[in-house]
């Protein structure tokens, strides 16, 4: 990458990396604390900032009134829990049969959608 390599900038990826669903910059914040990293909101937006434009984190927003962030992988969508507010990856592979389908009878080319599904998760579910 061509940016400047800081502590928290790479402490922010490596995290993200570790995560297996989206986080917001407050777990972010809470994360680099325990690392002894002093750090602040101004700070880790900026580092968001810079990871975003050069197309090594994806943002997301599910209605919160906030973004979350993570680390770009291959195309996926998200379960996200009503009850608890678990978020899960899915693959997103099964879209391209749709948008497909789309261009077809459409004549429509897709360059990018979004996609999420509220419900219940696994645990909420049998409770
Ligand atoms: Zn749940
Ligand atoms: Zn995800």
């Amino acid at each position: 990458m061509n940016l400047k390599n800081t502590p928290a900038r790479s402490a922010i990826y490596d995290f993200l990396v570790r995560s297996s669903s989206p986080v917001d910059a407050g777990q972010i914040i809470k994360f680099l604390r325990s690392k002894n990293l002093n750090t602040n909101k101004v700070t880790v937006y900026r580092n968001l900032d810079a990871l975003f434009k050069n197309g090594l984190l994806e943002r997301v927003e599910f209605g919160e009134g906030k973004f979350r962030y993570e680390f770009k992988k291959n195309h996926h969508h998200h379960l996200i829990c009503t009850n608890c507010g678990k978020i899960e990856d899915i693959s997103g592979e099964y879209l391209t049969v749709i948008e497909n389908k789309i261009r077809k009878e459409n004549g429509f080319i897709v360059k990018s959608h979004s996609l999420e599904f509220y419900g219940l998760c696994r645990n909420c579910r049998n409770n």
